[in-house]
């Protein structure tokens, strides 16, 4: 059976689902991280993905489902979906297609979440990533790994920061009327630490979700 992981842009959801995947044995399904791949590969999906990525905009469906047809077959282990789906055929697809045992949402004000995604860099040569306010390279503006110059993503940039923002609110309210009756959901408040979101992450999933 598997997770759908969704929350707003800053909320820890890439995080928590690799510590999740860690803890439980799932395998984690960033697509975001999937498309980064593509691009980097210079593919046809790729090309395609990075005209909208840059723009800070959805991937269409069709590309979407091209990346997980190859890279998250149905059927392999129990995948934690992070990043997925983010629109109503999306959400139609994955229902369809995968076994879904819960959806988790991490919750955060949109103030916040700015302060936390404009903090983020990447090297530009490994493309490890880091964020100035929780986990800071050694020497400030170089990777830790390589030595690579570090950057903000187009994307992380405050103007696409706040568009993504908007594309999640509007898509979430969608997705939950949808999934409403078929898959439980539980929202957690993603303000605080990564190790007490993580805890109650793992309360949820182990069946014991905390009251309030
Ligand atoms: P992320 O790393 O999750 O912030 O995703 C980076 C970018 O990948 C997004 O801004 C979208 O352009 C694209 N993307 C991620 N997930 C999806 C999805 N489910 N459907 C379409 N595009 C996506």
């Amino acid at each position: 059976m598997n997770i759908v992981l969704m929350g707003v842009q800053g909320s820890g959801k890439g995080t928590q689902a690799e510590m999740l995947a860690e803890a439980r044995g799932y395998e984690h399904i960033n697509i975001g991280q999937l498309f980064r791949s593509e691009i980097a590969a210079d593919s046809e999906i790729g090309r395609l993905a990075a005209i909208y990525i840059n723009k800070g905009e959805l991937v269409p469906d069709d590309v979407t489902y091209q990346v997980l047809d190859k890279d998250a077959p149905q059927g392999s282990r129990d995948m934690i979906f992070d990043g997925f789906p983010r629109s109503l055929p999306q959400a139609e697809y994955i229902y369809k297609h995968y076994k879904i045992k819960m959806i988790i949402i991490l919750d955060l004000e949109i103030a916040e979440s700015l302060r936390r995604i404009t903090a983020r860099r990447h090297c530009s040569n490994c493309g490890k990533g880091y964020n100035i306010l929780f986990k800071k390279p050694a020497v400030e503006g170089v990777c830790d790994v390589c030595g690579g110059k570090l950057i903000t993503r187009d994307d992380d940039k405050p103007k696409e920061v706040m568009r993504r923002i908007e594309i999640y609110k509007g898509q979430v309210k969608k997705l939950l009327s949808y999934f409403e009756g078929k898959v439980p959901v539980f929202h957690i408040d993603a303000s605080a630490g990564i190790k007490e979101v993580f805890a109650e992450i793992l309360n949820t999933v182990d069946g014991k979700p905390q009251a309030g």
